[in-house]
């Protein structure tokens, strides 16, 4: 059998040319479809990330102040004395590595669609001195881990080494172990059991900053066990952990509560005794001094009234390491009641990589009343929280805002 010739096997070289770039141009489509939903996919999980955080701060936010009363929530600063006060609607937080823009024109966040949202420096916060001159400034993204000096990373503009950042204040019905405590009087009232604050704390080993809430209960006041009703409180059993207390034989002043005499803390706000207190600042319980505000690592609370009878309440605590001071001194004549404490508590966490806090209200805050942003309605408490991630996208670094705004009526 002989083969007719040498018949040609295999392809010519403009096949293989050809075929090698149609293969190149379809591995190029293919390669581009594959990181483009990569890029969707780490879009989608930051977002799906931000959405269930912001969804564990919502039920939080929303029970604390469901369950408080709009008379016991403070949302600003307030430094008070008998004829003046001065307020913000901020603290003003100096904590290394927490910086702010203030451009007006800076869009700092985009949205899970590469959209920008809305610049939060086009809000503007005002702060009232005691001579009642009125001062205002932007209120933009907060920074938490950037060097002194930076400039932000969305604009290029250079940041205030210092953030305005927004807190809150309230009592709340819970007590240490978590019940919702009423009062045993004839209209079941809520007895506030605890002093609660949301503040913004910059966490030093992640640099990022979180809206963490702080409790001080009642029972802090008592070296009682609160599940027992026996001493020793286990807060005070910690090694560094103190507790001094003293009182008059006698002491009647906390006549209106379960057990008799034991404080309440309607009974350490409610200085003029006609059993209602109120933290808003037009209609308040006289008072020569008051104070809610950061120092440094420190919130504090303080008020007191010197006359006709001394009274001075006093809660300091660590944002970082929680260790909580608590001081309480009130005198009726001759008698006189003493607590002071510290201890170590936890703070628990609200919500991470915040970039903006407000919480705002009709009465007592300052930014209301000329902010479009600010709250109309008179019993509701309006939280507004920002949280963003950042991640590496398509062109480079990407952030990923999100803003909730919350609208709180509460109830009690
Ligand atoms: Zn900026």
């Amino acid at each position: 059998m002989v083969h007719s010739g040498a018949r040609r096997s295999g392809f010519t070289l403009l096949e293989v040319l050809v075929a090698s770039t149609v293969l190149v141009v379809l591995m190029a489509a293919i390669f581009l479809v594959l990181r483009s939903s990569q890029d969707d996919y780490a879009v989608d999980s930051r977002a799906v990330e931000l959405q269930s955080q912001a969804a564990r701060a919502r039920s939080i936010l929303e029970r604390d102040f469901t369950e408080a009363s709009i008379d016991y929530i403070y949302t600003a600063r307030i430094a008070n004395t008998s004829s003046t006060y001065s307020f913000t609607s901020k603290f003003y937080d100096a904590s290394a590595g927490v910086s702010q823009c203030q451009n007006s024109a800076c869009v700092w966040s985009v949205d899970a669609q590469g959209a920008p949202i809305e610049p939060r420096s086009n809000l503007t916060s005002i702060y009232v001195d005691w001579t009642g001159t009125v001062y205002s400034y932007r209120v933009g993204k907060v920074w938490s881990s950037l060097p002194a000096g930076s400039t932000c990373p969305a604009c290029g503009q250079p940041v205030l080494p210092a953030a305005n950042v927004g807190g809150a204040m309230l009592l709340s019905p819970r007590d240490s172990l978590g019940d919702f405590v009423l009062s045993d009087g004839p209209d079941n009232r809520p007895d506030w059991q605890a002093i609660l604050l949301y503040v913004p704390v910059r966490d030093t080993k992640t640099g990022v900053s979180a809206l963490r809430r702080f409790a001080v209960y009642l029972s802090d006041l008592e070296n009682v066990d609160p599940a027992t009703g026996n001493p020793p409180n286990p807060i005070y059993a910690a090694p560094g952990s103190y507790f001094y207390d003293y009182e008059t034989p006698g002491w009647t002043l906390w006549d209106n509560d379960n057990p008799v005499g034991n404080p309440s803390l309607l009974d350490l706000f409610d200085l003029d005794q006609d059993g209602t207190v109120s933290f808003d600042p037009q209609n308040r319980d006289v008072m020569d001094y008051e104070a809610f505000d950061l120092s440094g690592d420190w919130i504090y609370y303080y008020r007191y009234r010197a006359s006709p009878d001394y009274r001075m309440f006093y809660v300091s605590i660590n944002r970082g390491t929680g260790e909580t001071w608590i001081s309480l001194y009130f005198t009726a004549g001759a008698e006189y009641f003493y607590r002071y404490g510290y201890f170590v508590r936890q703070s628990e966490l609200v919500a991470r990589g915040v970039t903006t806090a407000d919480f705002s209200m009709n009465r007592t805050n300052p930014y209301s009343i000329t902010n479009p942003e600010g709250v109309v309605e008179e019993n509701i408490v309006r939280i507004t929280l920002g949280m963003d991630a950042a991640f590496a996208g398509p062109g480079g670094t990407r952030r990923l805002d999100r803003v909730q705004i919350l609208q709180v009526c509460p109830k009690n």
